[in-house]
């Protein structure tokens, strides 16, 4: 199948299930995961009608942008290293994977010269996964209320990756463990706004689980790309 194809059949299932479990498909973003993936391919799902994509590196991610059409939104959803809070805060329109203090001054100083606000989610690690980032589901609050007073941060809501498992029913439990996190955090007023937060869950295996269970944010990249050419 071609990137095209591949894109129309996710649009198709996104719908089909957004539909079937009473939500609003035009309510749920697809971020098409483009990580090691060429510009030829990103160019490929633009024509398709695609604008928004996901990146993991910010080096690769700068490459990107400056050879891809102006109107592709990007995403972060990889690690931000501190020492490259700079051009993270220049190059993307939400970085999904805010979870510590230290990252979000930074940040926030780097957008202050910029003069410009960034969307962000906080990355939890709703698995307690010692693998991966994210922080703990009981942390969060505090997070977000020293972010606070950031004023250049717009924390819009969560993102997860939960741990791997083909078990669907313990995946569903975590992303309904994000769920019931984000609705708590929104009572307490800790977004910007509280009526409608982002989710962010859901990957190529388990997207639909995670629409059923509330997402507004899918990333989706080997569905759409194939197969990544993974460094060793
Ligand atoms: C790579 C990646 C994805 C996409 O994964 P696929 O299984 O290829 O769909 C989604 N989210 C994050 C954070 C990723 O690193």
């Amino acid at each position: 199948m071609t990137i095209p194809d591949r894109l129309n059949s996710i649009r198709e299932s996104i719908t089909e299930t957004a539909i079937d479990c009473g939500r609003d498909p035009s309510a749920i973003k697809l971020v098409a995961v483009s990580k090691r993936h060429s510009i030829a391919s990103i160019g490929e799902a633009i024509k398709a009608g695609q604008h928004l994509f996901g990146e993991n590196y910010i080096q690769e991610a700068a490459e990107k942008r400056k050879q891809i059409d102006s109107s592709a939104e990007f995403h972060f959803i990889g690690h931000v290293q501190t020492n490259k809070a700079k051009l993270a805060a220049e190059l993307f329109t939400m970085i999904e994977t805010v979870d510590r203090y230290k990252l979000a001054k930074v940040l926030n100083t780097q957008l202050e010269k910029l003069e410009r606000n960034l969307n962000i989610l906080i990355q939890v690690n709703i698995g307690r996964d010692e693998k991966k980032s994210g922080v703990e589901p009981e942390k969060a609050k505090e997070l977000l209320e020293q972010i606070k007073p950031l004023s250049r941060l717009r924390p819009l809501g969560l993102m997860t990756i939960p741990p791997f498992t083909k078990n669907t029913e313990e995946v569903r439990n975590y992303f309904k463990k994000l769920y019931c996190l984000g609705k708590d955090l929104a009572k307490q007023k800790l977004f910007v706004d509280n009526m409608n937060i982002e989710l962010s869950m859901g990957m190529s295996h388990d997207f639909k689980i995670a629409i059923e269970e509330g997402a507004t944010i899918i990333r989706v990249g080997t569905a759409i790309f194939g197969a990544r050419n993974d460094k060793t």
